[in-house]
């Protein structure tokens, strides 16, 4: 029987670090700590929501965690799985269960299929169904994403933007997965735009207990689709809990900066703003300590030097600071 709470996908210390290379022989002088010992699970027919700055590792932890590049260190387990040391042909199956929607629809389609063509493409690799019967899928898909199967001839600079990533979808959708990993998928839309492909998305979960993880810069995108919320801050997880949680009792410094950046619906509530200083530092040479102290504003001098471990403050409710 089918654990309905048991994750899809499991992820333990996930590190990847990409080599910086100088000279003429190529040598290896130091690293991009992108992704530096991440963990967090997602369970079936859910959504994590994997939010923060860009250049905080967020797009490179939703690639490795689908080994489109492949991880330093970790465990990445599927459906219990490990699956870090399969190789291609080992890897195949879990690659059906596992499909990514990119952030821009339009570089992302092949400008010279059409849009049936591009969304067969995955049944085609993978050999599945005939001819006939891969038209009707895909003529289903296009449906149920909102498109008429008339389209389907058509190429992707005949579509808008939103209609675009409608494309991305029902391609995700073609192999029937578990995951689908959202790399900013609706941030390169018009805000109505937004909501209609974010309702889109949560429909399908509903029908089909898929499981999402959606990463984006923007903590309001996320908070409609998100049932867990992990923040990231330059190649660690700095506070993990559920979307209530992270909406209402925040417990990390930068967790409440994004918070404060987030449009209140209600005019008499009001946030009280807190304007991030400077950017994101160099992943090449992370700050020592807490990574976050140098924007922090209740730094401690122990903060520049030890750094805090990611801690369960209340049950599923996870922060790494020293003050909490
Ligand atoms: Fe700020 Fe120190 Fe907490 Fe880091 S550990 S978030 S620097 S208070």
């Amino acid at each position: 029987m089918v654990n309905a709470n048991a994750p899809v996908i499991e992820v333990k210390d996930l590190k990847k670090h990409f080599p910086v290379k100088k000279g003429l022989l190529r040598r290896t002088v130091g690293h991009v700590y992108a992704v530096d010992g991440v963990s967090f699970a997602v369970k079936s027919g859910e959504t994590l929501g994997l939010v923060g700055e860009s250049g905080c590792g967020k797009t490179t932890a939703g690639r490795a965690v689908l080994r489109l590049t492949e991880p330093t260190s970790g465990s990445i387990q599927v459906d219990g799985t490990e699956i870090t040391g399969l190789s291609k042909a080992e890897l195949r199956p879990y690659r059906r269960q596992m499909q990514i929607i990119f952030q821009d629809p339009f570089s992302s389609l092949n400008p010279r299929m059409t849009a049936g063509d591009i969304v067969a493409e995955p049944l085609l690799v993978h050999e599945v169904a005939s001819a006939k019967d891969r038209r009707e899928q895909v003529a289903a898909l296009f449906a149920r994403v909102g498109l008429r199967p008339a389209q389907m001839s058509n190429y992707p600079h005949q579509f808008s933007g939103g209609q675009r990533q409608r494309i991305g979808i029902a391609r995700a959708l073609a192999l029937g997965p578990k995951l689908i990993v959202g790399d900013e998928p609706v941030s390169a839309l018009d805000v109505s735009i937004q909501a209609q492909v974010i309702n889109l998305l949560m429909d399908l979960q509903r029908e089909r207990q898929l499981s999402y993880l959606f990463i984006s810069h923007n903590l309001a995108v996320v908070e409609h689709i998100s049932h867990q919320i992990a923040v990231m801050y330059l190649g660690r997880i700095v506070e993990y809990a559920d979307t209530r949680s992270i909406f209402t009792r925040a417990q990390h410094p930068y967790t409440e900066a994004l918070l404060s950046a987030v449009p209140v619906p209600d005019p008499a509530i009001k946030r009280q703003k807190r304007v991030l200083q400077g950017d994101v530092p160099s992943p090449v040479k992370p700050p020592s300590g807490c990574h976050f102290h140098t924007r922090c504003p209740y730094a401690e001098a122990r903060c520049k030097v030890e750094s805090p471990p990611l801690r369960e403050i209340a049950p599923g409710h996870h922060v790494s600071c020293h003050l909490r």
